[in-house]
């Protein structure tokens, strides 16, 4: 298996999976960028795989259609209708094959309340419920969905690669500097992503366990995190949803 990471609009990843001469390919923002890989490598696509219904994740799906007519498009079940183009629906834990590979479905409710992660061996594509040291707007589920999600997330093992949609590592970086300060790691890769910026690589992927030492939503249990936020913020408890609500909060609001 071999997985290229292919930049989309302004700050989009799409990724192809490819496996011999046929690859997957996972939220297809447009599809030109894609067609151009798929080309290069003589590779005929075979399925698209949707973590969600947003436009940045999906917008290349017509497109793709017309070019490769047995397109199979993988989508959670309940996204049906936001993405009628669906012609494999899939439910929470399903597994199916794709290019010769397993691939297993997590429902993972935050960002949207129908959001799934990909897994692909310890390969993990999960859309805009995890990213580089943060997490997705909670746009449609509760601060609980989330912590639930990506505790799911984490129980694939911290050597899982984390495959996130949208390049906003740096950024979030500087808030995990913010409100986890004394974090030595934070200053560590802000330096390692910085120089992969300059150098025009991607930040993806990253692995569990370099987001368990600097993602600050997964760290919603250190002391020093929930000391920052109790001085920011009127915590009534702190216990992990409200932590995470707060963080999340200043997070919306950090510039
Ligand atoms: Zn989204």
């Amino acid at each position: 298996m071999e997985i290229v990471v292919v930049p989309c609009l302004y700050d989009n990843y799409s990724y192809l999976i490819i496996n011999g001469k046929e690859a997957a390919v996972v939220d297809p923002s447009e599809a030109w960028p894609v067609m151009k890989v798929a080309a290069e490598k003589g590779l005929t696509l075979v399925a698209a795989l949707c973590t969600h219904h947003h436009h940045d994740h999906i917008g290349g799906l017509p497109d793709l259609l017309d070019e490769y007519k047995n397109l199979e498009i993988y989508g959670f079940h309940q996204d049906q209708k936001r993405i009628p183009l669906i012609t494999r629906p899939v439910e929470d834990e399903a597994r199916f094959s794709v290019c010769g590979l397993d691939v297993d479905v997590i429902h993972t409710p935050g960002h949207t309340s129908t959001h799934i992660v990909f897994a692909v061996e310890d390969h993990l594509f999960v859309g805009d419920t995890l990213f580089g040291a943060g997490c997705g707007r909670l746009f449609e589920g509760t601060a609980e969905q989330m912590v639930h999600s990506l505790d799911r997330i984490l129980q694939c093992g911290k050597q899982s690669r984390i495959f996130f949609g949208h390049e906003y590592t740096e950024f979030n970086l500087r808030f995990a500097a913010q409100v986890d300060p004394v974090n030595p790691a934070i200053d560590e890769r802000i330096a390692s992503v910085r120089k992969m910026r300059n150098a025009d690589q991607p930040s993806t992927p990253s692995t569990l366990e370099e987001e368990l030492a600097t993602n600050p939503f997964l760290r919603i249990e250190d002391g020093s995190i929930i000391d920052q936020l109790e001085r920011e913020h009127n915590l009534d408890s702190t216990d992990r949803v409200t932590v995470f609500a707060a963080l999340r909060e200043q997070r919306n609001n950090f510039s």
